[in-house]
């Protein structure tokens, strides 16, 4: 490209498009999916130009694991949504955060966790931090004044926001503030945002963690995460780990990837737009006590959603004044919504958040009130809307 555009919305259309061919001056607009391959070199002199490139943290690839042109225009994808300097592919949403756990923390170390956050991190704290000698301590980041937390071998602020279950905003710019004034980095899950409707680096976080699975892919069709810095002493570190797990990404799952983020803008709005139609359905409904949708002027968060996002999504949560028996009747009843983790596809989800989930997450206040959680996909919102209306009936019946 001759000029750089400015705007995402045009990056996004622009970047890993395949360059003409100097012979033909012709070229695809697509570009052709370049599978992973061994590497080969015309000469050792080639292959140690290429070595010295690599040491010197360049991205130069001299061998098939870290991928080649498909993975490559991926990564300048990631940098260019959450305004990163470096980007480092992962398998899977959950292996970007594992990455990023790994990276950051040596044995002996201590990191403070917001209490909301993807469920699967507790795992990965018991199965594996715990295991290397990594200590990690949950924290309310709506509340807990992370002073009285931090240990002198506290190293790491890890939070997620909005958190995936209740979409509560957290003030990222004040805990990068905390962050600072403890010398902790501070890392966010994005995977809400995934980069176009909110910024974490922008918003003083050193490192956004996205689950590409979601939004980012779009289509359900496909497992990625990344992880995305603009610190340079991070990158290495990262880049050092990530090399060392032996993480790999398969090309197919990149350039589906490559291919669902052109229509990133679109979809995001058009999830966020019948999200808030669905809202207002819910909210006319004896049945809902409470809806957490960040883009509602009613929700608490919606003061720092307002500062601090670009747009909302398709997720949304609503706790029900039902018995847990009614809200299994309501979730069975429910002929669009596919029961299912995950979100960020075309389709409707539902989840029914189970009561232990939120045990743990201090901004729930735990009044027993059944939650569930809908991922408007793009159907038409009437359509939903009725669904979502018949399958209240029939709960209300029981
Ligand atoms: C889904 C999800 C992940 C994990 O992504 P996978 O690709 O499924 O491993 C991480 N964080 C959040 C907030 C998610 O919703």
């Amino acid at each position: 490209m001759a000029h750089h555009p400015a705007h995402l919305d045009t990056l996004l259309q622009h970047t890993g498009i395949a360059e003409f061919d100097p012979a033909t001056g012709a070229a695809p607009v697509g570009l052709p999916p370049v599978r992973t391959s061994t590497v080969r070199f015309q000469d050792l002199a080639a292959l140690e130009r290429a070595e010295r490139r690599k040491a010197a943290g360049e991205r130069v690839v001299a061998y098939g694991r870290m991928g080649l042109d498909t993975h490559v225009a991926l990564e300048d994808v990631f940098k260019h949504l959450e305004q990163g300097t470096h980007a480092y592919l992962a398998p899977s949403g959950l292996s970007a955060i594992t990455l990023t756990f790994m990276a950051l923390l040596s044995a002996g170390d201590h990191a403070l966790v917001a209490d909301n956050v993807y469920g699967p991190v507790h795992v990965l704290e018991q199965a594996v931090l715990r295991r290397l000698g990594i200590e990690i301590t949950y924290f309310a980041p709506n509340r807990d004044d992370i002073a009285a937390l931090v240990r002198p071998n506290t190293r790491l602020l890890y939070v997620e926001s909005p958190g995936s279950l209740l979409f509560e905003m957290l003030d990222l710019p004040a805990l990068a503030e905390q962050a600072r004034r403890h010398g902790l980095v501070l890392a966010s899950d994005n995977t809400w945002g995934s980069g176009y409707i909110y910024k974490p680096l922008a918003l003083g976080a050193q490192v956004s963690v996205v689950a590409g699975t979601k939004y980012v892919g779009g289509h359900s069709d496909l497992m990625l995460g990344a992880v995305v810095t603009n610190d340079a002493e991070l990158a290495q570190r990262i880049n050092k780990t990530q090399y060392a797990m032996g993480y790999s990404v398969s090309a197919d799952d990149a350039w589906l990837a490559l291919r669902g983020v052109r229509t990133l803008p679109l979809r995001m709005a058009q999830h966020a737009r019948n999200a808030l139609q669905v809202c207002d359905f819910l909210a006319s409904r004896p049945e809902v006590a409470r809806l957490y949708h960040p883009a509602l002027p009613a929700d608490a968060g919606h003061a720092l959603w307002t500062r601090d996002c670009t747009g909302s999504n398709g997720m949304l949560s609503a706790a029900l004044r039902l018995s847990m028996e009614q809200a299994r009747v309501f979730v069975d009843a429910l002929r669009l919504f596919s029961i299912g983790y995950s979100w960020g596809g075309f389709e409707s989800l539902v989840q029914l958040v189970a009561p232990e989930y939120l045990a743990g997450h201090r901004y729930w206040s735990g009044d027993g009130q059944a939650v569930v959680r809908l991922h408007i996909g793009l159907e038409a919102p009437q359509d939903l809307i009725e669904d979502l209306r018949q399958a209240l009936d029939r709960a209300s019946a029981v």
